[in-house]
């Protein structure tokens, strides 16, 4: 029987007297499955661990799904782009407040990243603004998007009904950037089993870790297949090296895969630790009237809140603009959420504003932008929590009397 670590945190070893964001946690199994590779010499990007850690995958997200382990969550984006055809010309929609790798496998394929605001229950993707981009889309290039893809933000499911109503429409398939929503369901379905694609990411700060790693989801026997292919090199079945195709080497290492084998003894005990931290705050947090703790606007979005999040009220309610804001300005955390940061620090807890839309990276400031000022808010007034199995009932206390006492004092009055 696996441990709920509900009130002690799991040892912080080395990083000992400070509380990060989400730190990596061992069952204590990895060792064993770690050990067997190297004892039978599977030391490759293949092997028992790699296709047992598939299985608990695939048994884990269901829907009859089949699952390829990588290297990264990055190359799963990648890949799934690849799957469907994306390049050179096309353009895909993607979520705009999100993490870089959902957005950067697109100009790895020469494609245009087109990016849709969120909207304010999820904090996900827009369902009614992805409409709007479609059709300008459509009417702007005369082709339609080759890919959509929405990300679940923190564990939280987006929109899928709608989301999916809208792909199915323009019949338009889609990525489901699933990295953050590892065991996140909508309507009782695991996220990442909605799209054609799903993306599965085992980074050493995510739900459950291979130090290193990601896998994709794909709709059936022959879309793995095929992934495997492009996953190594895409040789083909000739007795000596024969390339048609540019592949790439993004397989799993056995010696990672074992890592996975033995996280996901614990994968639901993760998942419940954390949802058990978010209630906490909810609960410790509520008589702070300066912030809100995002939680799921529905009881069917069960989000694992990988990571908790407030949001400063500073900027009133989170609604929508009526206009589309669309032009590039400066946007930073406002100066309560940045000194709230910095006092935190101080008291050895780490925190992180939001992500920061793709719409105002520097790096993408050419590309279409569908905005209605949602996700510019959430980056202007929002701060992530410390949030994984190392954060328990004494480091809570810790943190929540801390963010008190920052509103208590001047530092929080405007
Ligand atoms: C972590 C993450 C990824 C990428 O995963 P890697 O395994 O780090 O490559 C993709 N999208 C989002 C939203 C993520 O948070």
């Amino acid at each position: 029987m696996v441990i709920i670590f509900s009130k002690k945190a799991a040892s912080r070893n080395d990083y000992m007297n400070r509380i990060y964001l989400c730190l990596a946690h061992m069952s204590g199994e990895e060792q064993k499955y770690i050990q067997e590779a190297f004892d039978t010499n599977w030391v490759v990007p293949l092997g028992p661990n790699v296709n047992a850690f598939e299985t608990d995958l695939e048994a884990f997200v269901g829907q009859n799904k089949h699952v390829v382990a990588l290297s990264a969550g990055t190359a799963a984006v990648h890949l799934g782009l690849i799957m469907l055809g994306v390049g050179k010309g096309d353009e895909v929609i993607c979520q705009s407040f999100t993490f870089a790798a959902s957005a950067n496998p697109i100009v790895y394929q020469g494609a245009t990243p087109v990016f849709v605001d969120s909207e304010p229950d999820t904090y996900n993707m827009d369902p009614q603004l992805l409409e709007v981009a479609i059709k300008d889309r459509i009417a702007k290039t005369g082709k339609k998007p080759k890919a959509i893809i929405p990300v679940y933000l923190y564990g939280m499911p987006a929109k899928m009904n709608e989301i999916m109503a809208v792909a199915r429409k323009y019949e338009i398939p889609v990525v489901e950037d699933a990295a953050e929503g590892f065991g996140s369901k909508y309507r009782g379905q695991m996220c990442g089993t909605f799209g054609e694609y799903g993306v599965l990411s085992f980074n050493g700060n995510k739900m459950i870790t291979t130090s290193g790693g990601g896998a994709i989801v794909c709709p059936d026997e022959e879309a793995k297949k095929r992934v495997m292919f492009f996953a190594t090199q895409a040789r083909e079945a000739y007795p000596y090296y024969q390339h048609e195709e540019i592949g790439y080497n993004y397989r799993m290492s056995n010696i990672c895969a074992g890592i996975g084998r033995g996280q996901m003894t614990v994968a639901d005990a993760h998942i419940k630790h954390h949802q058990w931290v978010h209630e906490q705050y909810v609960k410790l947090l509520a008589d702070i009237p300066e912030i809100e703790v995002h939680s799921s606007p529905e009881a069917y979005m069960e989000s694992n809140y990988w990571l908790s999040t407030i949001r400063v009220k500073s900027d009133g309610a989170l609604t929508r603009q009526s206009q589309l804001v669309g032009e590039r300005k400066v946007v930073e955390p406002c100066k309560i959420v940045m000194s709230l940061q910095k006092s935190l620090d101080a008291q050895g807890i780490e925190t992180r504003p939001l992500w920061k839309p793709m719409h105002l990276q520097p790096v993408y400031k050419d590309a279409p932008s569908y905005i209605n000022g949602v996700s510019e808010s959430l980056f202007r007034t929002g701060l992530c929590l410390p949030s994984g199995p190392c954060v328990g009932e004494q480091e809570l206390l810790h943190i929540v009397s801390e963010i008190r006492k920052f509103f208590d004092t001047s530092h929080g009055k405007k």
